[in-house]
């Protein structure tokens, strides 16, 4: 194994908003950004500028009248060469040394840290991120440059294995080759960040399609990339659309694996594409597919039911309930059931929603019209299935609003229990004791995140062995996983439980190569 020179992996601190200076180094950095708003974005393919005139525009949710920035999308032509071009760079790419790798992987973290509160704001102004979880968010990204520089380290050189008399036996692990990144934009930069970094740290060549929604903040790493050190060859970043570029890119017969995040049904027509055998093609492509969540947390009858509620609020509605691990299901146990909603519903309706610039509010916009008109009609399905008590109000503004909303006395059988939905919207049922209540954490088919809330051991031991979800929380919130500390990724249709921010994470983009020596 290689030395290690990198210090202890710590977490990258949040700023503190509450502290006025910080609060004006934000605002200064919000005017900084709005001053770059409606900048045309070309495509950059192995160092030259493509302008192909099909563009995609990206709008501010929080005002839809506001152009975050304009970019060109990609052919299906384009993703073609991408692809012929990476595999034609993978043999120089790969073969630089993983010590080099490592160190332009912490120069991208230091130089995401210098420009946090830059890229905080984009992401406010892009995603309809509040401050706090733009700022999370920008941490996290930091954070899986530190921890995967610090993984390849251990993983780098020969690694322990059994010495066979008259032998000398090694093991190393290498790289795969061209990788197929496809990230979502509800983590636009800790995600988009997590898979390339692990693709490019261990010396793959990454083609990175960033969603539609968030190109402008993917066009701001491609230029951390490239001022890390990173050589153009080493990754394009191929901005397009899915359904044009993405089948391209997933069938290509040199496409050697994908890296994918995002929804369950683009994540298993991947899943499909990729295992169909090309003419020419002379390997099984690997797939790492993490996909949705219908996220559940149990409220025991012995619970402190104030941090219980608290919990499910924050999970439930922080950054408008667009995360894959948020709480779309509180199971809560009958004997508790009626104090716990009338603790929840008012807490739920005093939410300050509007503008995520503005700093006095709590939640912003949904990330698109598309994605409001979809939760809208959740909500009618929601409205007929139980019983409103919370929500359903309008929000003014010219921003995709959707005020948080509960829903009480929902079965199994809801789609609103079963459904991921993808919003503000939390589903409330009702268990007879708690046996039941793991039945009904239990009944999906999505397996990301989960949490339990109450005092007795005995519960949380039978939750530890039979809670079916990838990250499992006691007494408190189901979202805000941490690198290093919660290795992320689930099971069932939630996906391949990959376990981003894990020791067993970057041996998803490595295959083993055992040498044995006669001596
Ligand atoms: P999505 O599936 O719509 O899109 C994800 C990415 O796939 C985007 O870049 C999109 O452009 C691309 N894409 C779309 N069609 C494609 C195709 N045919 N071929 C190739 N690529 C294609 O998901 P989204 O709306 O961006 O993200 C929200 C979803 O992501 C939710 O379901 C959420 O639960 C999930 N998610 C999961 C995790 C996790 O770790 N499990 C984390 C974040 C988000």
């Amino acid at each position: 194994m290689a030395t290690a020179t990198l210090s202890q992996f710590r977490n990258e601190p949040l700023i503190d908003f509450s502290q006025p200076a910080n609060r004006q180094a934000m605002e200064k950095a919000l005017q900084k950004v709005r001053s770059e708003f409606g900048r045309e974005y070309p495509l950059r393919i192995a160092g030259e500028e493509i302008r192909t005139g099909d563009k995609l525009v990206s709008v501010n949710p929080s005002n839809t009248s506001e152009t975050v920035g304009i970019h060109h999308k990609a052919t299906a032509e384009l993703a073609n060469r991408v692809v012929e071009q990476s595999f034609a760079a993978f043999p120089k790419w790969s073969a630089t040394p993983d010590k080099d790798r490592v160190r332009m992987t912490v120069e991208a973290a230091r130089l995401i840290r210098e420009r946090k509160l830059e890229f905080d704001a984009w992401l406010v102004y892009e995603a309809g991120k509040t401050w706090p979880e733009a700022d999370a968010d920008v941490s996290e990204a930091i954070d899986f440059c530190e921890y995967y520089a610090r993984e390849m380290e251990r993983l780098s050189g020969p690694q322990p294995v059994v010495q066979l008399p008259g032998e000398h036996d090694e093991m190393i692990y290498i790289p795969l080759g061209v990788g197929v990144v496809i990230p979502p934009w509800n983590f636009p930069l800790a995600i988009l960040v997590g898979m390339t970094i692990a693709s490019l740290v261990t010396g793959n060549v990454a083609i990175v399609k960033p969603s539609s929604e968030t190109p402008t903040i993917a066009a701001k790493f491609a230029e951390v990339l490239l001022a890390a050190g990173f050589p153009p060859h080493s990754f394009t970043l191929l901005t397009g659309s899915g359904a044009a570029v993405g089948d391209v890119l997933v069938q290509h017969p040199k496409t050697r694996y994908v890296s994918f995040t995002g929804s369950r049904d683009v994540g298993l027509r991947i899943n499909e594409l990729a295992a169909k055998t090309q003419p020419g093609q002379v390997w099984i492509k690997r797939v790492i597919a993490e996909m949705g969540g219908k996220d559940a947390i149990v409220v025991d009858a012995d619970s402190d039911l104030d941090k219980a509620v608290d919990g499910v609020l924050v999970s439930a509605f922080g950054y408008q309930g667009q995360k894959c691990s948020a709480c779309s299901r509180a199971i809560v146990d009958a004997k508790v059931y009626d104090q716990f909603l009338a603790k929840l519903a008012p807490k739920a309706k005093a939410i300050k929603v509007g503008n995520s610039a503005d700093p006095g509010n709590y939640m912003g916009p949904v990330i698109s019209a598309g994605a409001r008109q979809s939760i809208l009609e959740y909500i009618e399905v929601g409205k007929k299935e139980g019983r409103l008590v919370a929500g359903d109000s309008p929000v003014p503004g010219n921003g995709y609003y959707v005020a948080p909303t509960i829903i009480a006395d929902i079965e199994a059988k809801d789609r609103i229990f079963q459904e991921e939905i993808f919003g503000p919207v939390l589903a409330v049922a009702k268990a007879e004791n708690f046996e039941h209540a793991l039945e009904l954490a239990n009944d999906s088919q999505y397996g990301l995140t989960g949490a339990v809330y109450s005092n007795n051991p005995e519960h949380l031991r039978e939750a530890r062995r039979r809670f079916h979800v990838g990250n499992l929380y006691f007494n408190r919130k189901c979202t805000g996983a941490m690198v290093g500390a919660h290795p992320f990724g689930g099971f069932n249709m939630s996906g391949t439980d990959s376990k981003a921010g894990g020791p067993d994470y970057l041996l998803l983009f490595l295959q083993a190569k055992s040498v044995a020596a006669k001596v």
